[in-house]
């Protein structure tokens, strides 16, 4: 566990912490980072949170930080970048990935990515290789698609984004050579051979949240990646698995404070696959714009309802662009750019 101070602690809040720490024979040690003091307490001792996070002169308290030394923030109170391309993912940087679920066919790809960069879009999505949950629904171009979001890339000049699920070499290495920021699925954020397999490369890895996971198993599959050797790692609200049915998930808006507290990662937030419809979704980027994301990915198609997966959540490319004008207005409040 680690306690950290706020940053105007006082002397005498010193002192009377220390006492503290004295009678309840609680053994640590103090750590410096960045101008804030952190008492990190020793793993045999019992910890109590809350009987912390009470006091004045803390600033917050991290339970689990000792299981995900590299993602967790106690080790690294300064917020992240991500280099993706010539951009940086990250606070300051508000960035917006839109594009198809799936790559169909050069021309619904490019009409795309110049419509979204016209709006503002930072990066350019669309899956190649696609999760789904039906053998017989569309699967993907494979690497053939590739080379369409790669001309779409060079037209456009945004960065790409698609999601790669198998450790096989040659997808892999096709990966690797083209693809800006690897997007690891829901499905795939426990797998374990492929969060190793991407430790060992230096692409970025947009980490997707478990269909249920809880955040501690969301920071250990960001470790995972981080101990292999990648620290270049985003992680990406998407919604997850509750009672309700209305929504294809639940949107889960606390994770960007949480994550924040816990983690020194960059947090992107999807509502597209939250939704699952395209009428919720410029609600739900406004709101995590003003939670703080750092910012959206979100689906976007010339035709939707022609759309050969995700159809009823992609939005056209005049709601993108309508979208986008809300989006400006929250991060205009909020002093973001
Ligand atoms: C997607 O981005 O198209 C996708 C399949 O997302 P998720 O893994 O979050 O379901
Ligand atoms: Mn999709």
């Amino acid at each position: 566990m680690d306690i950290i101070l706020q940053k105007n602690v006082t002397e005498d809040m010193l002192s009377e912490m220390k006492r503290e720490l004295t009678s309840q024979k609680i053994s640590g040690e103090w750590i410096e980072v960045e101008g804030q003091l952190t008492f990190h307490v020793q793993k045999d001792n019992t910890s109590k949170p809350n009987f912390w996070r009470l006091k004045t002169y803390v600033d917050r308290v991290i339970e689990d930080a000792g299981s995900y030394p590299k993602a967790s923030r106690s080790n690294h109170l300064e917020l992240s970048h991500v280099q993706v391309g010539s951009t940086l993912i990250g606070p300051g940087h508000l960035t917006v990935i839109a594009g198809p679920c799936a790559v169909e066919d050069e021309e619904q790809v490019m009409k795309t990515a110049f419509a979204v960069k016209a709006a503002g879009a930072t990066h350019l999505r669309g899956g190649v290789f696609k999760p789904r949950t039906s053998p017989y629904a569309f699967q993907g171009l494979g690497l053939e698609g590739l080379a369409i979001l790669k001309r779409a890339k060079e037209a456009t000049g945004l960065p790409i984004v698609s999601e790669l699920m198998s450790t096989a070499t040659a997808e892999m290495d096709a990966f690797v050579e083209e693809v800006d920021l690897i997007q690891i699925g829901a499905r795939n954020m426990q797998n374990f051979a492929l969060l190793k397999e991407l430790g060992k490369i230096n692409k970025p890895i947009l980490l997707k949240r478990g269909l249920s996971a809880t955040y501690m198993e969301w920071l250990m599959a960001a470790e995972y990646i981080m101990a292999h050797g990648n620290p270049n790692v985003i992680l990406c609200e998407r919604g997850i698995r509750t009672y309700e049915t209305e929504t294809r998930n639940t949107l889960d808006i606390q994770a960007v404070p949480v994550l924040r507290e816990k983690t020194h990662l960059p947090i992107l937030i999807d509502p597209s696959h939250a939704a699952g419809r395209r009428s919720y979704i410029k609600a739900t980027s406004k709101a995590a714009i003003a939670a703080g994301a750092d910012g959206l990915i979100i689906e976007v198609h010339p035709e939707p309802e022609k759309a050969m997966s995700d159809k009823d959540q992609a939005l056209t490319l005049e709601a993108f662009a309508d979208l986008m004008k809300s989006v400006k207005v929250i991060a205009d409040l909020e002093g973001r750019k």
